[in-house]
């Protein structure tokens, strides 16, 4: 039977990802097993959605990543328990943590070396961020709901994700000072692919956004620059994601 969170919560240490160690107030639960199991889970979502990616598995730096984020660290205290389920989860304000599955996914389909330079539209709750920097991405972040700006920026420090830079407002625009960048991730559906981000992707760089109709069909896009500055895009599988809004 499960413990109550109540008995579980104390001060643990948390050794993370960027080789410091913080102090900080979470669950010292059992959390490893439900983080493999989670794992697991994404496995299995790949195999049955390899007709769509084209591989039967992800880079294992994506699944190290995912094995070692707390993923309950960036959730609510009353949606804890299910911080390992492989299924989005509310965060407030309407919006969610994406699903374990479209994280590593989006995360493995970015192609990422360690130090590269990395633009994620929809900070949320944090939790894209903090993989991206786990496998040695320096990551820049926009939310444009201010209260989980906040709460995000809060919890980077917190968990000491030094590498991750975060900011208030609306990511269609970029963060034109930072740019070009490696790697751009949009973690909200847009109606069309936003140009600022498109110029803001560095010749070889690899964009993944979701687009479509807010209440419709959405597709996972994966977007390359060439060497030469010549743009593709490819389709990669139907998904769900909240809107991407702002004033555009
Ligand atoms: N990546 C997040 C995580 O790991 O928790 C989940 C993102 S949630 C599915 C989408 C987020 O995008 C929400 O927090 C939402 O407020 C934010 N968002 C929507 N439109 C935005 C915009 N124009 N600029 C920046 N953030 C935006």
């Amino acid at each position: 039977m499960r413990r109550p969170f109540s008995v579980l919560l104390m001060l643990a240490l948390v050794l993370v990802a960027n080789g410091t160690a913080a102090i900080v107030a979470v669950p010292a639960g059992d959390w490893e097993i439900p983080r493999r199991q989670m794992v697991a889970a994404i496995r299995e979502d790949v195999i049955a959605t390899r007709a769509y990616i084209g591989r039967k598995t992800l880079r294992d730096e994506v699944l190290a990543a995912m094995e070692r984020v707390p993923r309950h660290a960036f959730v609510p205290q009353e949606v804890m328990a299910a911080a390992y389920e492989n299924r989005p989860l509310p965060i407030g304000h309407g919006q969610t943590i994406s699903q374990p599955y479209i994280v590593a996914l989006m995360t493995d389909l970015l192609e990422i070396q360690p130090g590269d330079a990395v633009l994620e539209v929809g900070t949320g709750s944090g939790y894209q961020a903090a993989i991206l920097a786990d496998i040695g991405a320096s990551v820049r972040t926009i939310e444009i709901i201010p209260e989980l700006f906040r709460e995000a920026q809060a919890r980077f420090k917190q968990l000491g994700y030094v590498r991750v830079q975060s900011r208030q407002g609306d990511g269609y625009y970029g963060w034109p000072e930072a740019a070009p960048f490696d790697g751009i991730i949009v973690t909200a559906a847009a109606d069309h692919v936003p140009p600022p981000l498109v110029r803001q992707l560095k010749n070889g760089g690899r964009m993944v956004i979701p687009v479509g109709h807010r209440f419709g069909v959405q597709f996972l896009l994966l977007i390359t620059k060439s060497l030469e500055g010549n743009v593709q895009t490819r389709q990669i599988l139907p998904v769900r994601f909240v809107p991407l809004t702002g004033e555009h």
